[in-house]
């Protein structure tokens, strides 16, 4: 058999993606994937309807990305990074609050960014922001990037982040994320697997330092995402030692946002033997098959 092409991390329009759920699963099917996970942004609402569009012999993960705060491992302010969550309960009392809360800042932040730049003088308007999301999806900054791009304001997503959403933007507001460690238990007790995101996506801006990583490892974290569109060559490879020190298992995935981005589905991949190995410790839900 050949060998399975696998992208464990990407978005539908239930966070930041352009593609329903039950497109997404049919652009991965056109594009010769075998295993595909949905991972929205603290949000489960998109696996009913990706589940429900399988293809037959596509293999579905259900999972999450998680906003998380972490220490940086330098004793300077702690830094934003993601979570993604596999395979965990959708029911875990913990899971359902946790995500709802942050889903509910989310929209408030959404709002306080839209004021700002309304203040500002820029033809944003909170109902072309919000008329994007359908229920249970999460608000992001890319909703109000694509609303500046149909205002005109700016040409693009692309643009409309290096100028006005950035992190530290005056638009900017940040929300309060979950403490990852906090969320690894989560995802844990939920019958989860937890991966740690493009930790070293340095464009992003801070990240943290590998010594936190070997930490996380030994606090239940089962992986770490090596191959990522916004990682380094010589990071990817930093992150292939370390995953060799502490037993991680290393994955690979395009972190597909539609649109929204313009990296394709499956530009980056994992292998069979990792994602066997991640499946060995969840017990949460069952892989689904179309
Ligand atoms: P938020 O979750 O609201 O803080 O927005 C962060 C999201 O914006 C990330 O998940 C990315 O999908 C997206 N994003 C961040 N930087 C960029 C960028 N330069 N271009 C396009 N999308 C971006
Ligand atoms: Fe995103
Ligand atoms: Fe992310
Ligand atoms: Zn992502």
């Amino acid at each position: 058999m050949p060998r399975p092409r696998i992208d464990l991390h990407t978005h539908s329009t239930a966070s930041d993606g352009t593609d329903d759920p039950a497109r997404l699963v049919t652009v991965a099917a056109a594009a010769q994937i075998d295993v595909l996970a949905i991972t929205d942004h603290d949000t489960t609402s998109g696996w009913a309807a990706a589940a429900a569009a399988l293809p037959p012999g596509m293999r579905l993960l259900r999972g999450a990305e998680f906003s998380c705060v972490c220490p940086t491992g330098r004793g300077d302010r702690d830094v934003a990074v993601h979570l993604l969550g596999y395979q965990f309960d959708p029911e875990h009392a913990a899971i359902v609050a946790e995500q709802a809360r942050l889903r509910a800042e989310r929209v408030e932040r959404l709002h306080r960014m839209t004021e700002k730049m309304a203040a500002d003088g820029y033809p944003v308007d909170t109902d072309a922001v919000f008329a994007q999301l359908p229920a249970g999806a999460s608000a992001g900054r890319p909703h109000l990037a694509r609303a500046l791009v149909a205002a005109g304001v700016v040409g693009s997503v692309t643009e409309a982040f290096a100028t006005l959403l950035y992190n530290g933007s005056p638009y900017y507001v940040p929300k309060s994320d979950t403490p990852v460690r906090t969320a690894i238990e989560m995802v844990r007790a939920a019958g989860g697997v937890a991966v740690f995101a493009h930790p070293l996506a340095r464009k992003r801006g801070r990240v943290v330092e590998p010594s936190v990583i070997v930490e996380l490892a030994a606090a239940g974290l089962t992986g770490v995402e090596v191959d990522h569109p916004d990682h380094a060559p010589e990071d990817r490879e930093l992150l292939r030692g370390l995953a060799a020190e502490t037993g991680l298992v290393v994955t690979g995935s395009s972190d597909y946002h539609g649109t929204n981005k313009t990296t394709p589905i499956a530009a980056e991949t994992t292998a069979a033997e990792a994602l066997e190995r991640l499946l060995d410790n969840a017990t949460g839900v069952d892989v689904l098959t179309g």
